[in-house]
């Protein structure tokens, strides 16, 4: 792309705290410290498919950014470095300063050091892959929820949906809460403290991009179990305030994504672990049900009534 070194100088090379090499060679140079194990993950953000084309460029580059660093997350790791590949249709100077800030910003939030990437004429299209750190055996990975584990989430899960459905016009929020669930869907929180604090803790974890259900569905299935969802336990509170009807409420809780929560199952003596964790960081740390031994995803209504639910995650090819 004509100005590519142009682009590059002016708005992706920035000072790094804590790597060898950064921008400006054709590889950077990283020292993971001594005992930890690298952790890797790559997540790219399609234009039409992901985001809306005339997104704000800003929210979008802390989203492309914020998505990365939950894997890390969702893995008990402590994010470190960062990388960004970037397919532009133009090379809009205000446009493309406002994504490197908020791309910037997000890294900054987390002391990430953002060390290259690619820059290329193309269909919109941003890809980041995100470098962490956790000491060796120490990460948390989806296999390993066992049968009388608890299952957890954390925050607000169902908030980003909500603003996505009012962003549609399928939904109508109640007054002050449509600022709420859109700042949820495009300025997601990657909770990283809670991640790391969770190892030794959690059995099993991930972080909810797809849907509440869809997502715990890939735990059971790696750990080889099931579970018993209480209908009682959900936080329904606050989407029941924004939108004030039961069953959208429902449906963002247990099937929107792009919350970034953390979705994780702790052995039921360390309950009280997780809930001093709750206060200590001021997160609300919800238990929302139980693994079980037969297979299945299950409710157990209000009234006592078991049912056996679908995991209806958001398909990306659907
Ligand atoms: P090469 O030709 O060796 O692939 P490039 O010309 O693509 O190198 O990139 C030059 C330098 O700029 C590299 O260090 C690369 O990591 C960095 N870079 C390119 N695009 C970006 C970007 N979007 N964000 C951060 N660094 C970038
Ligand atoms: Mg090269």
């Amino acid at each position: 792309m004509p100005g590519e070194f142009d682009l590059i100088r002016r708005f992706f090379h920035y000072p790094t705290s804590h790597t060898d090499l950064g921008v400006g060679d054709d590889g950077a140079l990283l020292r993971p410290r001594p005992g930890m194990q690298l952790v890797v993950s790559t997540d790219m953000l399609v234009a039409g498919h992901h985001f809306f084309p005339q997104a704000d460029p800003f929210l979008l580059g802390w989203k492309a950014a914020a998505v990365n660093i939950s894997d890390m997350a969702a893995m008990a790791a402590e994010p470190r470095w960062i990388t960004l590949a970037l397919a532009l249709p133009q090379a809009d100077d205000e446009w493309v300063g406002a994504l490197a800030r908020g791309f910037r910003d997000c890294c900054e939030a987390y002391c990430v050091d953002w060390i290259g990437g690619d820059t290329t004429r193309g269909p919109l299209n941003l890809c980041a892959t995100v470098f962490g750190e956790v000491p060796a055996d120490a990460a948390v990975r989806r296999d390993g929820a066992r049968h009388g584990d608890d299952i957890w989430i954390s925050g607000w899960p169902g908030m980003a949906a909500l603003g996505l459905a009012h962003l549609r016009g399928e939904l109508q929020l109640l007054d002050g809460w449509s600022e709420s669930c859109l700042d949820r869907l495009h300025r997601p929180i990657p909770r990283v403290a809670l991640g790391m604090a969770l190892r030794g803790v959690a059995s099993a974890m991930l972080d909810v991009s797809d849907g509440l259900l869809g997502d715990l569905a890939h735990i059971l299935e790696r750990s080889q179990v099931g579970a018993m969802i209480e209908e009682t336990a959900l936080p329904l509170d606050a989407l029941l305030a924004a939108c004030k009807r039961t069953e959208p409420a429902m449906a963002a809780l247990l099937g929107g994504g792009d919350d970034y929560e953390l979705l994780f199952t702790v052995p039921r003596e360390k309950r009280g672990q997780v809930e001093a964790l709750g206060r200590h960081l001021e997160l609300p740390l919800h238990r929302i049900g139980r693994i079980l031994d037969k297979s299945g995803l299950w409710l157990q209504r209000g009234d006592g009534v078991v049912e056996a639910i679908a995991a209806s995650g958001f398909d990306h090819f659907a």
